[in-house]
């Protein structure tokens, strides 16, 4: 019972490329179950950019099937959340009103959202806190400093309570000391709601850290070559 399920699944950009038989990604076979941290790894241009758009449905496989809990999908997800290594914050908001802007665009009605408004607010404001926002809440983008940005950039992907969380190299522009604090934080916040992540990264130390299961992509085009169970203990 699987919550990512990848079968058999190729991609090409265009027509042309097709015809040329030249794939993105190639022969995809993925599951992914329920709650599960998984971490990809593999060299520039390997097709894990690619391999993120087709598991958010921003795009649809050339062949092949892919269901998300148990759902075939057939157009972008509602019930992912995402974050990038550019925390890519609205500067003419508040850090909570940033991190409130997913909940504003997935409630169906804008007078609803207003309704809620108080306890949205609340919601943003006690996952702040939990990520050590607490009191940079009513803050600019450019009062925070970069680790900052990229902790309400996570509380952003996190507040409408997504069942899959897709982070692409989000702590990779940060300094060492830094990204392992926010290594930290995002365990607790998983360890605690158990959301499915699929986190691509280039260092193999923070794959290893955070995820369960580690699978290492080919140069391209992109093909799952490795999948390695992690299970050393871990904090
Ligand atoms: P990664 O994220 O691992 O760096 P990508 O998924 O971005 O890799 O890219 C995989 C391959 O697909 C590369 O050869 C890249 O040039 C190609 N590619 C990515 N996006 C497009 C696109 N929009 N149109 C055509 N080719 C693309
Ligand atoms: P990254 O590896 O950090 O994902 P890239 O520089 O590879 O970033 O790609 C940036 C954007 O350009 C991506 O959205 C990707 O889809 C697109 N892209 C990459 N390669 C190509 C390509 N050959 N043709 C068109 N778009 C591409």
């Amino acid at each position: 019972n699987s919550f990512v399920d990848f079968r058999d699944v190729w991609l090409a950009y265009n027509e042309e490329l097709l015809a040329q038989n030249h794939f993105a990604v190639e022969a995809i076979d993925l599951q992914v179950h329920q709650g599960e941290f998984i971490a990809i790894v593999g060299p520039s241009g390997c097709g894990k950019s690619t391999f993120m758009k087709l598991a958010t449905g921003l795009r649809m496989p050339s062949t092949g099937r892919i269901l998300i809990d148990g759902q075939p999908v057939t157009g972008p997800l509602k019930i992912s959340g995402m974050a990038f290594q550019a925390p890519s914050l609205l500067p003419w908001r508040t850090t909570v009103d940033n991190v409130l802007l997913p909940l504003e665009i997935v409630e169906p009605h804008r007078s609803q959202f207003k309704q809620r408004r108080d306890e949205y607010q609340q919601r943003a404001r006690q996952l702040l806190q939990k990520v050590g926002l607490g009191g940079y809440e009513d803050k600019f983008p450019w009062q925070l400093s970069g680790g900052m940005q990229q902790r309400a950039s996570i509380c952003r992907a996190l507040i409408h309570e997504p069942k899959m969380l897709l982070l692409d190299e989000p702590f990779g522009a940060l300094d060492a000391f830094t990204r392992e604090e926010l290594w930290c934080i995002l365990r607790d916040l998983w360890t605690e709601r158990k959301f499915n992540v699929i986190l691509v990264t280039h260092d193999l130390r923070e794959s290893v850290f955070l995820a369960d299961t580690v699978y290492v992509m080919s140069k391209s085009p992109g093909r799952f070559v490795v999948r390695r169970q992690i299970d050393l203990p871990r904090p």
